[in-house]
C-alpha cells in the first residue's frame, strides 16, 4: 500500500498549515491567543449578489454536469472581462474554467512536463509550482529574485535568462506575487515575454492577485497581440472575490492548447461545480465591492508596514500588491542563532503570532525572511505587530 509513484518522495504538502497546526496545540495547551498572520486569503464574506446567484442557480436546479470547459456563459464573461481591462482579444473557446487556480496550474504542468524537463522559477515562488513539477519528474530551476530594503524586490532578467538550457521546457511567473508582494514593473513583465517568445519557451503566467494593486501599473502578459504564440495564461475567482471555498479559476491559451485541457479536466474532474459557475458569472458585477475591499487593504498593508518598520532588527519594504509582507528578519537570526524557521515556530510558541518563514517559498532568499499577510482587520494588525516588536526587543 506504500509503494507510491517515486517522485512523491520528494513532494510535500501544504507546508503552511503545519503552522496552524502548531497555533492550534499552543492556544489549547498554553492559552495563548493566536493572531494569524499566515493565512493566505481575503477575510471577507463572498459578495452578496454572487452568494445570492449560487442559491437561485440551486433551486433552479442547476446541479448536473456541465461541459467539462465550463459553462459557455461564464467563458464568454472571462473573455469579456479580460479584452475590457487589457485590451486583449480573448475568445470565448480559449478559455477552460477549472476548480481554481491550483487545479488549473496542475493541468498545466501534466500537458507538458516530461521527465528531465527544466522548469525556471522565481525563488522565492509559490510552493505549489515546484512540486507539481518534481512530480512529474520536472527539474525546478530557480532564479533569485533582488532585495533591497529601498527598492524592494525585482526580477533580474539577465540572470533568467541564463538559466536557459536545451531542457528548458517552461518559465514560471507570478504577478503581483506571492510571496514578497512584488508587482514587478511593466518593462520587466515585457522582457520575460520577450526572452519566452525568442527563446520559444512557454510562459506560464499566474496572476491571480491582478486585482490587488495599490500603486504602479499592472501589465498582463495577455497585453501582447502574440501572446497566442507563448502564453498560458492563469487565474481565478478566490483572491478578487474572496471565493477561496467556492473553487473557481481559469485558463486561457490558444485553442488547440485548451481543447486538450479539456481532455485533461473531462479525465480528472469531469467540470468545474455547476452552480459555482452560475455565480461566478456574477461576480463580474461585483466590481465596486472589489474595490472597496482593495481599498480596505491597501490601509491595512500601510498599517502593518508603519508598525513594521519600528521594530528594531527587522528590515522591510512596501510592497505594491497582493496582500503579503516579507520582512527580512536576518539581523534577529544572526542574534539569536535560530534558523528562519524555529524562529516562526517560537513566535508562535511565545506570542501566539503565525507567520510563515520564507523557506516554504522554497529555496535559498527565503532562509531570512518571514511572510506575514496583511489581510486581518487593523486592530489585529497592530497588536500582532506589537507582539513581534517585544518579541524581536528580547533578543536584541
Ligand atoms: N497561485 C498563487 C500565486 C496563489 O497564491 C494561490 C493561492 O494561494 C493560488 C494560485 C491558488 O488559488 P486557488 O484558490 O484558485 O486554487
Amino acid at each position: 500500500l506504500l509503494d507510491f509513484n517515486e517522485n512523491m518522495s520528494q513532494v510535500t504538502g501544504e507546508t503552511t498549515l503545519l503552522y496552524k497546526e502548531i497555533a492550534r496545540n499552543v492556544e489549547k495547551t498554553k492559552k495563548i491567543k493566536i493572531i494569524d498572520f499566515g493565512i493566505g486569503q481575503p477575510d471577507l464574506p463572498t459578495f452578496k449578489r454572487i452568494r445570492d446567484a449560487a442559491k437561485e442557480a440551486l433551486d433552479q436546479g442547476f446541479t448536473f454536469y456541465t461541459s467539462a470547459f465550463g459553462i459557455d456563459e461564464l467563458r464568454e464573461k472571462i473573455a469579456q472581462y479580460l479584452n475590457t481591462r487589457y485590451g486583449a482579444d480573448v475568445k470565448k473557446e480559449e478559455v477552460i474554467v477549472t476548480p481554481g487556480a491550483k487545479p488549473a496550474l496542475f493541468l498545466v504542468f501534466i500537458l507538458y512536463i516530461n521527465p528531465g524537463d527544466e522548469v525556471i522559477l522565481p525563488d522565492p515562488s509559490f510552493y505549489s509550482y515546484a512540486e507539481v513539477v518534481k512530480l512529474l519528474g520536472g527539474k525546478p530551476i530557480y532564479t533569485n529574485l533582488k532585495w533591497s530594503r529601498e527598492e524592494g524586490f525585482s526580477i533580474d532578467v539577465d540572470e533568467l535568462q541564463s538559466k536557459i538550457s536545451k531542457r528548458t521546457k517552461m518559465i514560471v511567473f507570478n504577478n503581483p506575487h506571492n510571496p514578497t508582494g512584488t508587482l514587478f514593473s511593466p518593462n520587466d513583465v515585457k522582457k520575460i515575454v520577450d526572452i519566452s517568445r525568442d527563446n520559444k519557451i512557454i510562459l506560464l503566467s499566474d496572476e491571480i492577485y491582478d486585482n490587488f494593486v495599490y500603486e504602479g501599473k499592472m501589465r498582463s502578459t495577455l497585453e501582447d497581440s502574440d501572446w497566442r504564440d507563448f502564453l498560458i495564461y492563469v487565474n481565478g475567482f478566490s483572491k478578487t472575490f474572496s471565493m477561496t471555498g467556492w473553487r473557481l479559476g481559469y485558463i486561457v491559451a490558444k485553442r488547440e492548447i485548451i481543447q486538450k485541457m479539456g481532455v485533461l479536466a473531462a479525465n480528472i474532474y469531469t467540470a468545474p461545480t455547476s452552480f459555482v459557475q452560475k455565480a461566478a458569472v456574477k461576480a463580474f458585477d461585483t466590481f465596486d465591492e472589489v474595490n472597496e475591499m482593495v481599498k480596505l487593504f491597501k490601509k491595512r498593508r500601510d498599517v502593518m508596514y508603519d508598525e513594521l518598520i519600528k521594530v528594531k532588527g527587522i528590515e522591510v519594504s512596501k510592497p505594491n500588491g497582493a496582500f503579503y509582507m516579507f520582512p527580512n528578519v536576518s539581523k534577529l537570526l544572526k542574534i539569536s542563532g535560530l534558523d528562519v524557521k524555529s524562529f516562526a515556530i517560537k513566535l508562535i510558541e511565545e506570542k501566539g503570532i503565525v507567520t510563515i518563514p520564507g523557506e516554504v517559498f522554497p529555496l535559498n532568499i527565503g532562509k531570512e525572511f518571514l511572510r506575514l499577510s496583511f489581510a486581518v482587520n487593523e486592530e489585529v494588525i497592530r497588536e500582532g505587530v506589537q507582539k513581534i516588536r517585544e518579541f524581536a526587543e528580547q533578543m536584541m
